[in-house]
């Protein structure tokens, strides 16, 4: 059971989420997966830049936030006693080390991404300790672990990637015991270790990813993101009011949606769960009884809530940008794309979209990875634009693959857009379009009420519990 930073964000969501433990607990014994209380990391974030440019006043004001944050839960959620006492020295403690780091960047006056890490695990650290008291008080059988003993990871700091054999191992030998003895797990999202103990993160929004890999390593039965949100939704609420969850999806339209820029699950959530086939299930801390999603490839679930229709969701990735390659060397030659490509592979940067014509390339990239050089030697291949504040919009659905007419439908609905890039691959199923920043609400509002304003398959599209 995987938390997410607004279902532990306060006393009161963290003792919602400790009832739904509780719940679970009656049919067998969970492990619980934290992320950092909502906004934490991205403090931890600022603190970090703080030190690394000698900021320290800032950093260390920042830092005392977070300190007094996790006191005032701890002050909400466990009475005077001897546990709280105890948990009040572990804060404590956690946080002094905190404040060592900032000094120690900031007498070094240097940010790497392997102390980046070290900054923002925290967060987790901090949430799960509490947490795990919480349920203590509570009278939940519970250990607290610390998944750095777990979860050890290459040493991609920032972007850590898990050595599955050696922590399938420590899972067995580690969490599997605890759980057959009855007691429920505490542990961390998102943070991980090296080999050789120096902690690491996944990359943000990893918590999901974690969960599922712990899932998978541990065989369960399933595998549940709990959000803030009714399940994975039609396209992102925040953007269309009047989007509807979604009760089952294959794992492949998950995937899809979720690498297209639905920040509902983290990209890498669904392979493991794929691997093992277990389902996952995705649902609302806030509306526990609310249905969510179901994410699998059983055909049997499936084949009772069989979808006719084409598009299952619109995800929408904003903060692009286009580069746009023009040269005549293009024509009728060969070896061109090798050498453009391998100029994003030698800077590390990640192509999301393509579109080709003869004599030009466009593609999309996140505007945070955005290069100058990069752009310098693209220019030895030809004339090159490019285009920021830009945004990928890409309509889902396994449907999509054999169906006639949707890119009519979605270039009718876009009437007035101005569309910068196009791209569908002849077996995908998503139809991908570039639309400035600025036309992102249009141009989804308009597809939501194309594709989901007829009348809805109940079975598949349901409308979230908060607005019933
Ligand atoms: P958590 O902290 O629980 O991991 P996130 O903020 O990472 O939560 O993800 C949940 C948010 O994802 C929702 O509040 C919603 O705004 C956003 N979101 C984007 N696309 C979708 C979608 N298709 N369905 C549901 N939520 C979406
Ligand atoms: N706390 C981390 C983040 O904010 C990981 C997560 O929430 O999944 O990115
Ligand atoms: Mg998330």
């Amino acid at each position: 059971m995987k938390f997410g930073g607004t279902s532990v964000g306060t006393a009161r969501a963290m003792q919602q989420a400790i009832s739904i433990v509780a719940r679970e607990e009656e049919r067998g014994t969970p492990l619980v997966v934290l992320s950092a209380c909502s906004g934490i990391t991205n403090k931890l974030v600022q603190i970090a830049d703080a030190a690394g440019r000698s900021a320290l006043d800032e950093a260390m004001t920042l830092a005392g936030e977070v300190r007094s944050f996790h006191l005032n839960l701890l002050d909400e959620l466990i009475k005077e006693g001897e546990l709280k006492a105890e948990l009040a020295t572990t804060i404590e403690g956690l946080a002094n080390r905190l404040e060592m780091l900032i000094k120690g960047v900031d007498i070094v006056g240097e940010l790497t991404e392997r102390s980046k890490d070290m900054f923002c695990s925290f967060g987790e650290l901090l949430s799960t300790t509490v947490f795990a008291a919480a349920m203590k008080e509570l009278g939940h059988n519970v250990a607290w672990v610390d998944v750095r003993s777990i979860m050890i990871t290459d040493d991609n700091f920032g972007f850590a990637r898990p050595l599955d054999e050696i922590c399938e191992v420590n899972v067995r030998k580690m969490i599997t015991p605890l759980l057959a003895a009855g007691t429920s797990v505490v542990t961390q999202g998102y943070i991980g270790a090296t080999k050789d103990g120096r902690t690491t993160t996944l990359g943000r929004g990893g918590s999901d990813f974690s969960a599922a890999l712990l899932g998978a390593w541990l065989d369960d039965n399933s595998i549940q993101i709990w959000t803030d949100v009714d399940g994975v939704m039609t396209c992102d609420p925040r953007l269309v009011p009047e989007a509807r969850s979604i009760r089952v999806m294959t794992f492949s339209e998950a995937a899809e949606l979720a690498y297209l820029g639905a920040k509902v699950l983290h990209p890498d959530t669904i392979a493991p769960a794929v691997q093992k086939n277990i389902p996952v299930y995705v649902l609302n801390s806030l509306h526990p009884d609310a249905k969510g999603t179901i994410i699998t490839n059983d055909p049997e679930r499936l084949s009772g809530m069989s979808y006719e229709g084409l598009v299952k969701s619109i995800a929408v990735k904003k903060s692009q940008c286009i580069i746009n390659v023009r040269s005549n060397r293009m024509m009728g030659r060969h070896g061109f794309m090798n050498e453009l490509f391998d100029l994003f592979a030698r800077y590390g940067i990640s192509v999301e979209m393509i579109s080709t014509s003869e004599v030009s390339v466009s593609l999309t990239v996140d505007d945070k990875s955005f290069n100058n050089e990069l752009i310098q030697d693209l220019k030895t291949l030809g004339e090159v634009e490019i285009e920021h504040n830009v945004a990928t919009i890409s309509v889902v659905g396994d449907n999509l693959r054999m169906s006639r007419g949707v890119a009519g439908r979605i270039f009718s609905a876009l009437k007035g857009v101005n569309l910068r890039m196009i791209s569908q691959g002849a077996s995908e199923i998503n139809v991908g379009f570039v639309v400035e920043e600025h036309e992102v609400a249009t141009a989804v509002n308009n597809l939501h009420k194309e594709f989901f304003s007829a009348p809805q398959d109940h079975t598949i599209f349901e409308t979230p519990a908060g607005k019933q």
